[in-house]
C-alpha cells in the first residue's frame, strides 16, 4: 500500500494505492526439503512490545537485511530473532516465518510449541493452521501444544539432555522450513535432525497435510472448489 497525496512529511496519507500482485509459483523446494542453519541474533532486535511487528509493514522488514546478511556472512541461512527479557532470550521468529519447536519436556511428554501472539510475534496464518492441525491430529497421539514463551537457553538444555525433537520455521512461501542447528554465542544447538534427513516427522507431517488442503486432495472447510 503506498500513500499516493502530492506532499512530503509525515501524517496519514489522504490517498493510498493498494496492489494486489498474483502471479503462479515454482515450487519452494524444487528438490525436496532442504534443512537450514541458524544464527542467534543477539545483537539487535526484530520487534518489541508495544511496536508494530506484529504487522506485515515495510518498515518492519528493512531492518532484517543486515542481520541476514551477517548470519549469511559466518556460513548460516538464515538469522533467530530473539527478545532479552527478565534475564532471558525468548525465541520469538525466524527471519520473516514464525518458529515452533517440538521437545520431549521435563515432566516427559512430548511438546510443540511457538511463541505466543503478545504483539512482537506476526500472526501468520500458517502458524494458526499449524496450531489447529496439531491440536486435532497430535494431542490425541498424546502431544501437548502450546504457545508460549520459550527460551533459546531452552532449547540448548534439550539439546544436552536428549530431548530435543525438531524445530523449523513456518510460513506461506515455504509452508515448512526444517532448521538443522542453531549457532548461538559460541555454541551450537543441534536441532535433532539426523544426519541424512532434511526434515523431521512433524514438519513432513504438517507441509503433507497443509498441502492435501491446498490442493483439495483432502476435502477440509479451509478449502473451496471453484
Ligand atoms: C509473513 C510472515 C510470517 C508468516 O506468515 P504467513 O501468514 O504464515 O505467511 C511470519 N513472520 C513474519 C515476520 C512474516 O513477515
Amino acid at each position: 500500500m503506498i500513500g499516493t497525496q502530492r506532499t512530503l512529511g509525515v501524517g496519514p496519507p489522504g490517498s493510498a494505492l493498494l496492489y494486489t500482485i498474483a502471479s503462479p509459483v515454482g515450487p519452494y523446494y524444487p528438490t525436496g526439503f532442504k534443512a537450514v542453519s541458524l544464527e542467534a541474533t543477539t545483537y539487535a532486535v526484530r520487534a518489541w512490545p508495544g511496536g508494530v511487528g506484529n504487522s506485515k509493514l515495510g518498515a518492519n522488514y528493512a531492518p532484517c537485511i543486515v542481520p541476514q546478511m551477517q548470519a549469511a556472512s559466518r556460513g548460516f541461512h538464515q538469522n533467530l530473532w530473539l527478545f532479552e527479557e527478565g534475564g532471558e532470550e525468548w525465541v520469538t521468529e525466524v527471519g520473516t516465518m514464525n518458529l515452533f519447536a517440538a521437545i520431549v519436556n521435563k515432566d516427559g511428554k512430548k511438546e510443540l510449541m511457538t511463541a505466543p501472539l503478545d504483539g512482537t510475534i506476526l500472526e501468520g496464518v500458517t502458524r494458526d493452521s499449524i496450531l489447529e492441525l496439531a491440536r486435532e491430529r497430535l494431542v490425541p497421539e498424546g502431544w501437548e501444544v502450546n504457545e508460549r514463551r520459550f527460551s533459546v537457553r531452552e532449547l540448548a538444555e534439550a539439546d544436552k539432555e536428549g530431548r530435543m525433537l525438531e524445530v523449523f520455521g513456518a510460513g506461506t512461501a515455504a509452508v515448512v522450513s526444517p532448521v538443522r542447528n542453531i549457532g548461538w554465542k559460541d555454541s551450537m544447538i543441534n536441532c535433532g535432525l539426523e544426519a541424512d534427513k532434511e526434515a523431521g516427522p512433524i514438519a513432513q507431517r504438517m507441509k503433507d497435510w497443509i498441502e492435501g488442503i491446498q490442493y483439495g486432495d483432502e476435502t477440509h472447510p479451509w478449502s473451496f472448489k471453484i
